[in-house]
């Protein structure tokens, strides 16, 4: 059984990320890979035992909350160090990087990413598309942040941005180290673009996993190839 983990989605819901648990359980389930979603509220503590933990964005104060909640035996860090799969979307992306500054406190964060951020000069807000390596096409959600993320040395950008801001610095988008994942992209991310999803599914059970037949994704690839141009 595939344990996904959804982390505090009362503090990291807001922008709609919750939806990448269902798109992770609904592919798994096309490949009859059983898989089961678990929430995690911030006053219970984290199962060490997840396959995939996902964090979302969220507003300044629950992402400070979530943070704290999360400090409590450091289980995210031991679970990505044993090579569990981690993707966190903004505010997560925030939290699980080496520190992040408010205009008011610097807050040290979790320490997967090799990532800081810093409070930028204006809203970040709109349609963003990128270009990984890790895949054939562009993948494209929203954004909604002020902060500014850099990397550090041992962090990989996840993507080279096409259109949009994404880190706000550099044209790259998000960090990657690993198994564990760091971007800008809400939409929910793996709705817009399942072929993350499926990576995703791969680095989780450790092996390739089936293709299958996805008449929607198809078409919506269509126009995303188009942003190649
Ligand atoms: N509060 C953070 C910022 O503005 C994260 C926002 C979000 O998660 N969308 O940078």
């Amino acid at each position: 059984m595939l344990e996904i983990i959804r982390i505090h989605n009362e503090l990291l819901g807001t922008y709609g990320d919750r939806g990448n648990a269902d798109v992770l359980k609904f592919r798994a389930g096309l490949r009859k890979i059983r898989a089961r979603v678990t929430d995690i509220s911030y006053l219970d503590p984290l199962p060490a035992s997840g396959d995939i933990y996902l964090l979302g964005g969220a507003e300044d104060a629950a992402q400070l909350l979530s943070l704290t909640a999360l400090r409590k035996g450091s289980i995210l860090k031991k679970s990505a160090d044993r090579g569990a799969v981690v993707v966190a979307i903004c505010a997560g992306f925030q939290i699980i990087g080496n520190k992040y500054v408010t205009r008011d406190e610097e807050i040290k964060g979790l320490g997967l990413l090799d990532v800081v951020t810093t409070p930028g000069d204006k809203r970040l807000v709109g349609d963003i598309a990128i270009r990984s390596d890790l895949f054939a096409l562009p993948l494209t959600g929203f954004e909604n942040h002020s902060s500014v993320t850099t990397l550090g040395a041992d962090a990989q950008p996840f993507g080279r941005v096409i259109e949009g801001n994404g880190n706000g610095l550099a044209g790259l988008d998000g960090a990657i180290n690993k198994n564990v994942f760091g971007t800008y992209l809400h939409g929910p991310v793996l709705a817009r673009n399942p072929e993350f999803a499926d990576l995703l599914l791969e680095r989780a059970v450790g092996s390739a996993i089936a293709s299958v037949d996805d008449e929607l994704a198809l078409r919506y690839a269509t126009w995303r190839r188009s942003l190649l141009k």
